[in-house]
């Protein structure tokens, strides 16, 4: 596959580390845009050596302080494993953590068993880019609390 930065959508324009981002709201931690898995391609220059959060699309309707909780220090990027397709989501993250050394994921997931998938996509794609990147899981209950935090 060929190594591109950005596919298809107007405001990926602004691609990039977003600047002042905390000055008006201290508790606004999103340090990047673009954010879904989809638009992004497989040379994302802001991953460099980040501790990249893999979120499903529910998680941050589901937890009350989602920014607070899981953004700190993490880069972002969202999808949803169900609606989504999942092989692909496999090849466009193989091809992410063989071009750019990540230091560590968290895949950030729902309880209900479509999420899941997401922790499978992110375990298949680290040993299929032959990575040792290490990957823990974080389970939200459908009321917003944190289930399960673990390594996989
Ligand atoms: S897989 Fe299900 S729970 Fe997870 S983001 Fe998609 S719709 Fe939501």
């Amino acid at each position: 596959m060929k190594p591109n930065i950005i596919e298809g959508c107007p405001s990926c324009s602004s691609i990039g580390e977003l600047a002042g981002k905390s000055e008006e709201k201290k508790d606004y931690r999103l340090a990047h845009w673009p954010i879904q898995i989809k638009l992004m391609g497989t040379v994302i220059p802001f991953l460099d050596n980040a501790d990249l959060l893999v979120a499903a699309d529910c998680t941050a309707f589901t937890v009350q302080d989602f920014h607070e909780r899981f953004l700190k220090d993490r880069k972002l990027l969202i999808g949803c494993p169900k609606l989504d397709n999942a092989q692909l989501y496999v090849e466009k993250f193989t091809e992410i953590f063989s071009n750019i050394p990540i230091k560590s994921v968290t895949c950030l997931r729902m309880e209900v068993p479509c999420c899941s998938g997401m922790t499978a996509v992110l375990k298949e794609a680290i040993k299929l880019s032959g990575k040792d990147i290490p990957l823990d899981e974080t389970i939200i209950g459908v009321k917003g609390n944190v289930l399960s935090e673990m390594g996989v």
